[in-house]
């Protein structure tokens, strides 16, 4: 028995050596993908995940200094990652934000709750029973000529509306869905308009900039 550990004893150290080895690549592993799917910094993070849960997030304002700086800057896109549950709270109280009874919006874009990510929530008027809808990374890639008036708000722009002259009837989208399906997608009337509502926010542009520019065509 004694020769035959000393016989073993080297493979069986070697084995412990492997485990640890293969521990430690795991470890790395783990860290590595947490740092590929992760689509947020640690301040976004600690927004996110604080201890409110599922509750609406502070709506940003453009009448406070501070908020509207944010509110001016263009978002970046987000990895849809299914497994990201940064991502997966986020999406939660987004839409817990839009639905809040103080608010009760049509839509939503991160960037209003000061995360700069390109996320929206949409409420489809188009649609059966008009449901609410995420979107990841949206872009709009084609605008009608024909153009829409339309009376809008913004939950970041306290107490007032405008009617706009310059949404398109209809544009086609390119987004994301959770997963990384790439899907695109053709939106014509109101909803079209919260569509470019809220994807104007990704680029840091509010409704406002568009009622400035009508002003100056005239
Ligand atoms: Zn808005």
């Amino acid at each position: 028995m004694g020769r035959n550990v000393q016989k073993y004893l080297p493979f069986a150290l070697s084995g412990v050596a492997i485990v640890i080895l293969l521990l430690s690549s795991c470890n790395g592993l783990r860290r590595g993908a947490k740092g590929l799917s992760s689509s947020f910094d640690e301040s976004q993070e600690s927004m996110i995940m604080d201890s409110n849960g599922q509750a609406p997030m502070r709506v940003y304002h453009i009448t406070n200094q501070q908020d509207s700086i944010l509110l001016r800057t263009s978002s970046v896109n987000v990895i849809p990652d299914g497994n990201d549950v940064v991502l997966e709270r986020f999406i939660n109280r987004l839409y817990s934000t839009v639905r809040d009874s103080m608010s009760m919006g049509v839509g939503i874009a991160a960037p209003q709750v000061g995360i700069l990510k390109n996320i929206i929530w949409v409420q489809r008027f188009d649609k059966e029973e008009f449901p609410f809808e995420y979107y990841l990374n949206p872009v709009i890639t084609h605008y009608s000529p024909d153009k829409q008036d339309c009376l809008e708000g913004c939950l970041s722009i306290p107490d007032r509306m405008d009617t706009t002259r310059i949404r398109a009837e209809t544009i086609v989208i390119n987004y994301e869905e959770m997963g990384g399906n790439k899907i695109i997608d053709t939106i014509s009337g109101f909803t079209a308009v919260i569509f470019q509502h809220e994807i104007d926010h990704l680029n840091g542009i509010l409704y406002l900039d568009h009622l400035d520019k009508e002003m100056n065509k005239e």
